[in-house]
């Protein structure tokens, strides 16, 4: 086996060197193979390029034929290069011709070697190119060599600029590197946002990658690695994990990982080859980042995104940079790209500068996507893999409505986008003016239009939407942004607020509906196996009346003597809301006996999201004031689908028959016991969705305020009647009807609506 000269640490030392000097791109480019070869007593080194059409371009050479320089290339998994490319793997072979993938080109000259190595060239988990070795001679490189060529092959990546490779590609193709990507996920708000991408957890850029002294690296990270770990169980200890198994889970992950004798090892390795502690983490990051790629397994997957995140919190104490976005000073149209969020993130952005938010996780009906959608601002999530290929700065166009991101897009894509976002604001001024327009439908229905709220910025809005109300008050927003619980005088003051601003318009609080993926900080809960189902809303209310209590009277107080309508989530079972309903009367009458004002009215209403109620509507019904539906919540235990696991969260159709059959059901409840409902769920919000709900009788819906104008739209351009038959057809035929979807949408092509 021929000796290495010098190893890598004097490769990396020669390679800085030659980057610093002033020399032509292709120059430099010959150069490095050259000292790659020589260092590495290999007979061959090359390097290859992958394009924008995915062909793998020789850029340079030490060893096969010069001519073949720029002439030669593989197509994205043609021949060894093309599979190191393809799976973003090193590939060792003693005798490179005896392998199925190999594949000989002439003009290259390489019919003569034998032992083979080529490394994939990664940056930021993004393939660039191809490091390849060879010999003459059939030999095996050892594990070390394989590790210099892939630290070789990541300083490669970093150090060479964009500009380098730009000067060399031939006109109309281009190089991988930070080419426009389009990312097909899930729209959660529509809407188009053009703008400059703001990572939440932002990347660290490493600047230093060369090592002057191995042993004070080491030194480095064994204080990183010690700091981290101490943080990671500080977290554990820390009350906001408790609440969360989601977060547990990860938090168990990082602690294996923060542990993981194989992971430390590689990043000290890497060390050893002579790069700095943080270029090393960065090596092993890339790694794990090309591995993910490469994953298939959504568990798998989701363990190296932890791993990733780790790796990033480990840089971050090495280099002490990359504090989180939201403390920053965010760009005009900052467009937030990150792998999951909770609603009290968002809420921490300046709401004024934010175009989007592109989620890799996450699902339509999550609270982070509610509130996104209740403040206006256009969200996509699934966007996997967005947050590895994105750099803060990149130009990237969301739209909300395809579920489409456009990352780094081209001239004539941002021109579309340009074009399509003027557009969409000439909507906007169209459903401006149906505003002060009565929703009715062409056979005389009136529908009446609602607002979800939850915080006093977005009730702004209401104003310009012309709903009638506030059909939502999600007044767990207040407590979930808080540091610490909201005393009730800052309670009072906001609902006071709200009031205000509804006017005379209704407005519906409902009380506090926390636990779940509705995250409070400051409150200790005990870790739960399935926090959807568990002490969450209602039952935590209950559970502690103080709380409750002190919500009521703030609500009473800001009433101001004037009427109040609350609303009770969660409610499973009848008693439930009977014991609230005596809360709501201790309090008036305590208001009461201290001589202060009591709403001139109070009306009590009860939600009906969980599936149970359903079957007792004859029992409750009598007892409330009016009722409203949180499909979100229902069709969630329904279907038994985890409503914030992107997995199975749009699996099951919520206008298909058997959600549709128990809707109707609570509308013929309703209308049987004279009490008024309303749908404040998400199902409210899309027009044909809206439809459906109308078509089974439904009058009164709450949505989140952009969806207001796209309802009303859709209200006034139909026939309510002929649709109320087919639906109640397709209802009683059961499954011989088909899918109630496609009936809507066929109904509504074959009258030229276009919803
Ligand atoms: C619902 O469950 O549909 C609902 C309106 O409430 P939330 O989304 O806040 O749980
Ligand atoms: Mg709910």
């Amino acid at each position: 086996m021929p000796n290495k000269i010098g190893g890598p640490r004097v490769l990396l030392r020669q390679l800085r060197q030659t980057l610093a000097e002033p020399l032509a791109s292709q120059e430099r480019l010959d150069k490095i193979v050259d000292l790659i070869a020589k260092n590495m007593r290999a007979d061959v080194c090359s390097f290859y390029v992958l394009r924008d059409d995915n062909a793998l371009e020789l850029f340079a050479t030490c060893g096969l034929k010069r001519e073949a320089v720029h002439n030669t290339s593989l197509r994205l998994g043609e021949g060894l290069v093309g599979v190191i490319a393809a799976e973003a793997k090193a590939l060792n072979l003693a005798d490179a011709s005896t392998h199925p993938s190999f594949s000989y080109k002439p003009e290259t000259g390489e019919d003569r070697f034998h032992a083979f190595l080529g490394v994939p060239v990664l940056r930021s988990g993004q393939m660039l190119g191809v490091l390849v070795v060879q010999n003459a001679d059939i030999r095996a490189y050892s594990e070390d060599e394989t590790e210099g060529m892939l630290t070789t092959a990541t300083i490669l990546a970093e150090m060479l600029s964009a500009s380098e490779f730009d000067a060399l590609v031939k006109p109309g193709s281009d190089i991988n590197l930070r080419k426009p990507r389009t990312i097909r996920a899930i729209g959660f708000s529509e809407g188009i946002a053009i703008g400059q991408v703001v990572l939440h957890d932002p990347r660290v850029v490493v600047t230093n990658f060369i090592a002057d002294d191995i042993d004070e690296e080491i030194k480095k990270l064994d204080k990183a690695l010690r700091s981290m770990r101490v943080s990671i169980d500080d977290m554990f200890s820390h009350n906001d994990m408790q609440i969360s198994s989601e977060h547990r889970e990860i938090l168990e992950s990082y602690r294996m990982f923060a542990n993981d004798r194989g992971w430390v090892r590689r990043i000290r390795e890497a060390i050893e080859n002579g790069l700095t502690a943080e270029a090393a983490v960065e090596r092993v990051q890339n790694d794990t980042r090309a591995k993910m790629m490469r994953q298939s397994d959504a568990y798998i997957r989701d363990r190296l995104h932890d791993l990733d995140d780790l790796a990033n919190r480990l840089l971050r104490t090495l280099t002490g940079n990359g504090i989180a976005s939201k403390t920053n000073e965010l760009p005009k149209n900052a467009i937030i790209v990150a792998r999951t969020m909770g609603p009290a993130e968002l809420l921490e952005y300046d709401r004024s500068k934010l175009g989007a938010i592109v989620l890799e996780e996450g699902a339509a009906t999550a609270h982070v996507a509610i509130v996104a959608r209740s403040l206006g601002i256009v969200a996509i999530g699934g966007a996997d893999p967005c947050v590895s290929i994105c750099e803060n700065g990149d130009e990237i166009i969301v739209d909300g409505k395809l579920g489409i991101v456009h990352l780094r897009p081209n001239a004539d894509v941002k021109s579309a986008y340009i074009d399509k976002q003027k557009l969409s604001s000439e909507r906007l001024a169209q459903y401006a003016k149906l505003r002060d327009k009565p929703a009715i439908t062409k056979d005389g229905i009136e529908i009446n239009l609602l607002q979800n709220s939850g915080l006093l910025s977005d009730m702004k809005s209401l104003d310009e939407t012309g709903a009638k109300g506030i059909g939502l008050f999600r007044t767990e927003l207040q407590f979930m942004i808080a540091s610490k619980l909201p005393r009730i005088g800052e309670q009072v003051e906001l609902y006071s607020k709200a009031i205000k601003a509804a006017g005379d318009r209704e407005i519906t609080f409902r009380l506090l509906d926390i636990g779940g993926d509705k995250v409070v900080p400051y409150m200790r809960s005990a870790v739960e196996e399935n926090p959807a189902m568990g002490w969450r809303s209602l039952r935590l209310a209950l559970a502690r009346p103080g709380l409750l209590k002190t919500q009521i009277r703030a609500l009473l107080k800001a009433a101001n003597g004037g009427r109040l309508k609350i609303l009770v989530p969660m409610v499973t079972q009848t008693d439930e809301f009977c014991q609230t309903k005596e809360m709501v009367n201790k309090e008036i009458a305590r208001l009461s006996r201290m001589g202060e004002k009591t709403p001139s009215k109070v009306e009590l209403g009860a939600m009906i999201e969980v599936p149970s109620i359903l079957f007792e509507l004859d029992i409750l019904l009598p007892k409330v004031d009016f009722i409203s539906i949180g499909s979100n919540d229902l069709v969630q235990f329904l279907t038994a689908t985890d409503r914030a696991n992107p997995r199975v969260a749009g699996n099951y159709d919520a206008i298909s028959l058997p959600r549709l059959r128990a809707l109707r059901h609570i509308v013929r409840e309703a209308k049987k016991h004279k009490v008024p409902l309303t749908m404040c769920g998400e199902l409210a919000s899309n027009p044909l969705e809206a439809l459906a709900l109308m078509a089974i009788g439904m009058t009164s819906l709450s949505m989140g305020g952009s969806s207001v104008g796209p309802i009303k739209e859709m209200v006034l351009s139909i026939e309510l009647k002929p649709i109320k038959k087919i639906i109640k057809k397709a209802l009683k035929n059961g499954s011989n009807a088909g899918s109630i979807r496609q009936i809507l949408t066929n109904y509504v092509q074959s009258q030229n609506l276009s919803l």
